[in-house]
């Protein structure tokens, strides 16, 4: 079996335009566009080559963007203090700390400091508790970017074997509770899981989000599985996935490229997140 690939950047593509036409609606029908406040904080190239391309992709959709550029000796305190301000701020919709963050700052800290309304990285505990109840508003992006993906390849997790390998805050935690809410048997792997491939290889999709080159291997994957390789690390100047693209490709039915598939999910989605938590905070603002 040759798999075929689950485009991420076709599907990315829909996505900005959707989002594009509602921030234009928006745009019309309260003259404020939808804002994302993104914070970098050090100076990572990656996490700045992010932050770039998120506020490149609001560009392209009519969003108004903004970054702040911290210094790595930035404490957690005044980082707190500019969330505190971007909170108040009514023309700012969304508010995004780009990870990782230096040391001396404690990320749940950070995102606990965000309001809510404004957290369109759903990180804060309270739209993950409203993820956990079913009841999910603003969905971390890379999780509902995965979900996105299946949903528009026509792939409906409803009593299918959900296998999930990583169980971080951004990535594997909710993406599991997302198949869950969508009917699929799930389970759980991470580092003290016993026997990885016994369990990878009951899986009708698996999710690989655990941060190892070349972690899951062809033979460890169902044959027609459906396989989203969330990784990104870079070997030798290379960007690999998690999965082994090579053998695993030759087994599964569906599989994600590294980079051309989640990534750019993840992108549009922040870009929908920030869209719909504008939409409410002016629906609110507007309502008298
Ligand atoms: P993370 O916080 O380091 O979590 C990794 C998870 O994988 C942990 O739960 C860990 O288990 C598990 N794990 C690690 N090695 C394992 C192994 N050998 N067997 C089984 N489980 C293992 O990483 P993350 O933030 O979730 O990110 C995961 C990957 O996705 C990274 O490559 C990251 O760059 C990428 N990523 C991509 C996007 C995107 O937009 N495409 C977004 C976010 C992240 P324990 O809990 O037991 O330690």
């Amino acid at each position: 079996m040759t798999a075929q690939l689950l485009d991420g950047r076709a599907i990315a593509r829909e996505v900005e335009q959707e989002a594009a036409a509602e921030a234009a609606a928006i745009t019309r029908r309260y003259g404020v566009s939808p804002c994302l406040s993104a914070i970098l904080v050090g100076d990572d190239p990656a996490s700045a080559l992010y932050v770039k391309r998120k506020a490149e992709a609001c560009g392209r959709a009519g969003l108004r963007s903004e970054t702040f550029h911290l210094p790595a000796t930035t404490t957690e305190g005044e980082l707190l203090a500019l969330i505190g301000d971007l909170n108040a701020r009514t023309d700012v919709h969304g508010i995004l700390p780009q990870q990782p963050m230096p040391l001396q700052i404690n990320p749940r800290a950070v995102f606990e400091g965000i309001d809510p309304r404004k957290d369109v990285d759903g990180l804060g505990p309270a739209n993950m508790a409203a993820l956990f109840i079913g009841r999910p508003n603003l969905v971390p992006c890379t999780p509902a970017g995965i979900m996105l993906l299946l949903q528009r390849t026509g792939l409906d997790p409803k009593g299918k074997e959900a296998v999930v390998v990583g169980r971080s805050i951004i990535v594997g935690r909710p993406v599991a509770l997302l198949l869950l809410h969508a009917h699929a048997t799930v389970t759980w792997c991470h580092t003290r899981t016993a026997d990885l491939a016994a369990h990878t290889r009951r899986a009708d999709i698996l999710v690989v989000a655990a941060g190892k080159p070349r972690l899951v291997t062809g033979e460890m994957i169902k044959p027609g599985a459906a396989v989203i390789d969330v990784g990104i690390n870079r070997v030798d100047g290379k960007l690999t996935g998690d999965v082994d693209f090579a053998s695993a490709s030759q087994v599964a039915a569906w599989i994600t490229p590294v980079p051309g598939g989640v990534g750019p999910v993840t992108i549009a989605m922040l870009l929908r997140n920030t869209v719909q938590a504008a939409s409410g905070q002016l629906r609110s603002s507007h309502i008298v």
